[in-house]
């Protein structure tokens, strides 16, 4: 059964830990809070919340979380990243704080508050590959997006090329590397559950 309903954690030190549990556990899997080690321990896949990447980084640490969860990830648990958690999986960040933390598991750079001041926040349709049923609508807060990838990481989503879209045109804002999935975006805001239907499903097939 637990290979059924898998146990997958949301990191619960800041962000969309509700809406991520209650798209989760709408898409097939059990939920369990992390904020300890005991629990990260026992969770099969990992949510990383948007929030702010460097309070999380400094969190994690006072959490003590920081190793367990980097050796978790290196030992290949599937993780996936909204927006903080996109910026805090990538193995590089630009724009960042200089004591931030960066967990690794997505070969990249990431730009954090990449799409600039006047773009806070925008909603976008996107087309996302391995997702069916038409666009993904997409909200982005204070989003990253991806600079440049391996050719190890697999793009799943960019910008459409509007004549609105200005330097946000073609950018990468969804990504997966084996079982590491992260969106520059927030799925958990709009009820749309293909995005946590398909992290369910990779760590079901882990
Ligand atoms: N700008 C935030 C950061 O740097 C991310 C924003 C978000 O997660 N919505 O971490």
């Amino acid at each position: 059964m637990s290979a059924e309903r898998p146990l997958i954690g949301v990191l619960a030190l800041q962000g969309d830990v509700r809406e991520h549990t209650a798209a989760l556990e709408a898409g097939g899997a059990r939920v369990l809070p992390v904020r300890r080690q005991s629990e990260l321990a026992d969770v099969v896949g990992l949510v990383i919340p948007g929030g702010e990447s460097t309070t999380i980084s400094r969190l994690l640490e006072t959490f003590e979380l920081l190793e367990p969860l980097r050796a978790r990830l290196a030992a290949g648990m599937p993780a996936y990243g909204s927006c903080a958690g996109m910026i805090l999986l990538a193995e590089k960040v630009l724009d960042g704080r200089p004591d931030q933390h960066q967990l690794g598991g997505l070969d990249m750079i990431v730009r954090r508050n990449a799409f600039g001041r006047q773009v806070d926040s925008f909603e976008e349709d996107l087309d996302f590959a391995d997702i069916e049923g038409g666009p993904v609508h997409a909200v982005f807060i204070r989003a990253p997006w991806v600079e440049s990838t391996s050719p190890t990481v697999r793009v799943l989503a960019t910008v459409p090329e509007t004549p609105t879209a200005g330097a946000a045109a073609g950018r990468i804002v969804a990504v997966r590397q084996g079982s590491v999935l992260a969106t520059a975006f927030h799925p958990e805001l709009t009820g749309d559950l293909r995005v946590h239907r398909l992290f369910v499903d990779i760590v079901r097939g882990a």
